[in-house]
This record gives C-alpha cells, sequence and structure tokens, in this order.
C-alpha cells in the first residue's frame, strides 16, 4: 500500500461530468476513500476559474478530515470537493482537489 502505483497513472484533463466544461488539466484517476464505488479524478492543481467553493466546510462519518464542495462554474452542479485539512492518513495520500466522473 504506497502512493507509488499513483504515480504511474496517467495525467488527463477532466471535464464537468453535467456540462462537459473542461475543469483541470492534471487529473490522476483515483478512488474515494469513504466509498469505494464512486471514480473520480484527483489533482493537485486548483481546477482555478472553472469551479468554485460553495458552502461551507463539512466532515466525512469516517474521519475528521474535512472536504468543501466544489462546483461548476458554467452549470452550477457540485462537481467534486476540496481537501480542507488532512487529518487522516487515507486522505493525507492523495490529492487535495477531487473531481467526480460519475454522479
Ligand atoms: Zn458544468
Ligand atoms: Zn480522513
Amino acid at each position: 500500500m504506497s502512493t507509488s502505483n499513483f504515480k504511474n497513472k496517467c495525467v488527463t484533463q477532466v471535464n464537468c461530468i453535467y456540462c462537459d466544461s473542461l475543469l483541470c488539466m492534471r487529473g490522476m484517476k483515483a478512488v474515494l476513500l469513504a466509498d469505494t464505488e464512486i471514480e473520480l479524478f484527483s489533482t493537485d492543481v486548483p481546477p482555478n476559474r472553472a469551479v468554485d467553493f460553495v458552502a461551507s466546510c463539512y466532515s466525512t462519518e469516517s474521519c475528521k478530515c474535512k472536504l468543501r464542495d466544489i462546483a461548476c462554474l458554467k452549470c452550477g452542479n457540485v462537481v467534486g470537493y476540496h481537501v480542507v485539512l488532512a487529518s487522516c492518513l487515507i486522505i493525507r495520500k492523495v490529492q487535495p482537489f477531487h473531481i467526480l466522473t460519475e454522479v
């Protein structure tokens, strides 16, 4: 269980699942820790101009990490989340920005 396999994965551009606008250029395929059935892309680069933060921080049920939803600026739908505060080991291993690829 290391992060090495993460680096081997192809970096790709990620589009909004709702309106198909380009969200980020450096997406890496990942799996959401809490719910492994959700497929998403993670990135270490803030998807500026394409998304904006919505609402306030919240925590997951499984840990005390703080997350914040991000929404597509073009269509307004929530397309992922940003890890504001990573307090557990699992979440520290992944990139700070997560973009959903399926609803
Ligand atoms: Zn959109
Ligand atoms: Zn956590």
